[in-house]
């Protein structure tokens, strides 16, 4: 099978004749996949800056497909049946899990990024295994199409996480840093919600694709004149860090209002951050974390892409063949494109 593979620094390739995975354990299932994203996190890897990257690896944590073989213990998809996948694989029976918190799982792997978490190839294939099915896996309803589910895999739990997370209430001010996939999927959450929502980018067209959301969007050179204007100088009630760098967490500090909530949603691999905790302390300030999570959100998000609720697909500006990988990954690290999705010319 056609597969992409991340061998080392902006080094990716396609493996013409990769091994087709098969069902090594009974909880496994074999999706033919039909579409798969680049993900922003696939470029940390992409890049050599991802600890203990297993060179060789397939990437993609974003894909929907059709199963075509199922394991003897899977009991909640069936061959034929079109699915998504979650980013992270889990156990289901740790305390995290079995507190709902999958995410935490004590035996979480991400699709695609081996040496982090145990080696786990990911979707940018022809055909992925995917352990615990029952759980990895979801059907997509009838009424949804592939371009929207592949969202549900990551980007669009994530934004959902985000939002709240940041404790965005009816009315709020959301200042969303950074519009790549993940703060996009963030404004399209949080408009319905808020009274205003300020997104930022140095980016037009990023800019651009917020507008047509529903956001205000600003450079970040504008974003403190915008936001104080926008609250009487007092600051935003909510602050999403969608950028995943340190700027941006500056940035955030510097627009939230007092006793308001930070939610930093973009990927940060950097050992320390200084914070100010005399701040934090006087203006009371709330500083999260957060990952999408796909297992306990994806059937609401489905839901709500069938009732047309959401149309995440609306951000996909590239749709290119799974040959044609080493090219998206460049068009998407050089920022040249919102989101690409890699098709398999199956559905
Ligand atoms: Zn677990």
């Amino acid at each position: 099978m056609k597969a992409l593979r991340i061998n080392g620094p902006e080094q990716i390739a396609v493996d013409e004749a990769a091994a087709e995975p098969r069902i090594e354990h009974g909880g496994d299932a074999i999706v033919e996949v039909s579409r798969t994203a680049i993900c922003g996190a696939d470029l940390f890897p992409y890049h050599g800056l991802t600890p203990g990257f297993e060179a060789g690896t397939i990437p993609g944590h974003e894909w929907v497909g059709v199963v075509r073989e199922v394991g003897p213990d899977v009991l909640g998809v069936a061959v034929g049946q079109r699915v998504v996948n979650t980013s992270m694989i889990s156990d289901g029976t740790c305390e995290h899990c079995r507190a709902g918190r999958p995410m935490q799982c004590e035996s979480r792997a991400l699709f695609g990024y081996s040496g982090v978490y145990e080696r786990l190839e990911g979707g940018q294939a022809q055909l992925v295994r995917a352990p615990l099915a029952d759980r990895s896996l979801w059907p997509i309803p009838d009424g949804v199409d592939d371009d929207d589910a592949v969202f549900v895999a990551d980007m669009l739990p994530t934004g959902l996480s985000a939002v709240r997370r940041a404790g965005v209430g009816i009315g709020d001010t959301v200042v969303i840093l950074g519009c790549g996939t993940v703060g996009l999927m963030a404004t399209m959450v949080a408009v319905p919600i808020a009274r205003r929502v300020i997104a930022v980018d140095g980016i037009e067209a990023r800019r651009d694709a917020a507008a047509a959301l529903g956001a205000e969007p600003v450079t970040p050179e504008e974003a403190a004149e915008a936001v104080a204007a926008a609250t009487g100088g007092l600051g935003a009630d909510a602050v999403i860090e969608a950028a995943g760098a340190k700027p941006a967490l500056d940035a955030a500090f510097s627009l939230v209002r007092g006793r308001g909530t930070i939610c930093v949603v973009g990927a940060h691999f950097e050992p320390d951050y200084p914070l100010e905790a005399g701040r934090m302390f006087e203006a009371e300030l709330t500083l999260r974390f957060a990952m999408g999570d796909p297992l306990n959100d994806r059937e609401t998000l489905l839901g709500m892409i069938a009732d047309e609720r959401l149309r995440p697909s609306q951000l996909i500006s590239h749709r290119l063949p799974l040959e044609r990988g080493p090219e998206a990954y460049d068009l998407f690290d050089r920022r040249e494109a919102t989101k690409v999705v890699l098709t398999n010319g199956v559905s």
